[in-house]
């Protein structure tokens, strides 16, 4: 998680020189701001002077003992971070410290480490409460009655989790999961088909940036069912006019990513060249369209095909329908479905896409078969592509023909290209 921009301002106060320097020294690695105080009076004029956003302090000090300090420095700052360092001695002053809900404790003589997580932990929380405040509250307000997961982000940086994900992940809001420094990237276990690498960005930036404005995938455990798999989630994103506040909403895929699953057995594909048969294709595609998500196909046919078996043989023409297939499946994305729809003709079934995605996949396959050297094949083979988009209440049906009548235009005029339908 980062912490603002602006250094982070803490003060120590420590009665004995040795120990408050050394203490001065430690933090003074990290990117925060130093400030030291000798007493508590010292220490209060300081916090009333310089406004510090974490106080560590001794709970024996003369003159305003630690405990008073605390409290007259909460008057004048609410939501100072507070660390209590204690000594062997006041067993009572521990007590009331933890009374005054302070943000952390450690021990004197201070160890390194300790001080370092004990400070850098208030740094954290600051910067989660710096970033929820930045979210707008009605904004906040709207989000949780959303009916699907969403969260708010800005520039690169989660600012907002609605109640609908909190809840998914096991949590009641997006500040309770804070409190505990919990992210949504610790419970992301796949971006797309990889593994997630747990940075906390990562996943953002691969939504934001994709050139290719695809849907992204995300596969989030859920902690209520840890001996299940992952809920697989399609993740979109709109940015807000004229800031970098963007809109991620998700939407659960999982029961469409099992089917997926469900056809890859050997009843479900072709033999010859591994792709998903016509049946089970048909199956997908009434599927398809009965859901809520967008989806495009694109139908494509090898252009004079019968002349590579006449001239070549039927073996030939084979390992070309093989070739043609793996082709297909190295440029398309792993949620894409390739399907033999019958002799030399293929369909490409894309879920959650949109007409400019699936013109891409089509230009990409067109560009890759007629740059490809076929075994067996000195010159090269070309094929023809249709595309077209599911229109809401469209029939598996009606969307073939359509496709099917883009191919055949494709086909018409010339061959080697791609008709939109
Ligand atoms: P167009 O550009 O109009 O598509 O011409 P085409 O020659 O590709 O079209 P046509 O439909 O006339 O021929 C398709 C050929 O595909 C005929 C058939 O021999 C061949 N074919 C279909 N299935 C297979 C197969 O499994 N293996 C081989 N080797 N050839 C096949
Ligand atoms: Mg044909
Ligand atoms: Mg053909």
């Amino acid at each position: 998680m980062k912490a603002s921009k602006k250094k982070l301002a803490i003060l120590i106060v420590q009665q004995e020189d040795f120990e408050r320097e050394r203490m001065v020294t430690v933090l003074a690695r990290e990117s925060v701001a130093v400030l030291s105080a000798r007493d508590g009076f010292e220490g209060l004029e300081m916090v009333s002077e310089f406004m510090p956003d974490i106080l560590v302090t001794d709970i024996a000090l003369d003159k305003l003992d630690g405990l008073k300090l605390i409290a007259k420095a909460r008057l004048e700052h609410p939501d100072i971070k507070v660390v209590v360092a204690f000594g062997p001695y006041s067993h009572k002053s521990l007590v009331q410290a933890v009374e005054l809900n302070v943000d952390g404790f450690i021990r004197l003589p201070a160890d390194n480490g300790e001080l370092r997580n004990a400070v850098m932990k208030c740094v954290r929380n600051i910067a989660v409460a710096r970033r929820m405040a930045q979210a707008d509250y009605s904004l906040r307000q709207l989000l949780d009655f959303f009916p699907s997961p969403a969260v708010l982000v800005d520039g690169f940086d989660l600012t907002y989790m609605n109640q609908r994900l909190a809840r998914f992940l096991g949590y009641d809001d997006f500040g309770d999961m804070s409190e505990v420094d919990m992210g949504l990237e610790d419970f992301i276990v796949r971006l797309n088909d990889e593994t997630y690498n747990g940075h906390p960005r990562a996943w953002i930036k691969a939504i934001v940036n994709d050139p290719l404005d695809r849907d992204q995938v995300l596969h989030i455990e859920n902690p209520r069912h840890p001996e299940a798999r992952a809920n697989v989630f399609s993740v979109t994103f709109n940015q807000f006019p004229g800031s970098e506040l963007r809109l991620f909403s998700f939407q659960d895929v999982s029961e469409m990513e099992d089917e997926k699953a469900h056809l890859q057995d050997e009843a479900s594909t072709d033999p010859l060249t591994k792709a998903l048969n016509r049946r089970s294709f048909l199956r997908l595609l009434s599927q398809a369209a009965v859901s809520d998500y967008p989806f495009s196909l694109v139908m494509f046919d090898i252009d004079h095909f019968k002349a590579v078996n006449d001239t070549y043989g039927h073996d030939v023409g084979d390992a070309v329908l093989r070739e043609i297939s793996a082709l297909v499946r190295d440029n398309i994305r792993e949620n894409d479905t390739l399907a033999r729809w019958g002799g030399e003709e293929f369909m490409v079934l894309s879920v959650r896409s949109n007409m400019k995605y699936a013109k891409q996949v089509a230009d990409r396959l067109r560009k890759a078969v007629a740059e490809f050297s076929f075994t067996g094949v000195p010159g090269q083979i070309t094929s023809s592509f249709g595309v077209a988009l599911h229109n809401t209440g469209e029939s598996g049906e009606e969307l073939v023909k359509r496709v099917d009548k883009a191919l055949y235009k494709a086909k018409e005029t010339g061959r080697n290209k791609v008709v939109t339908g």
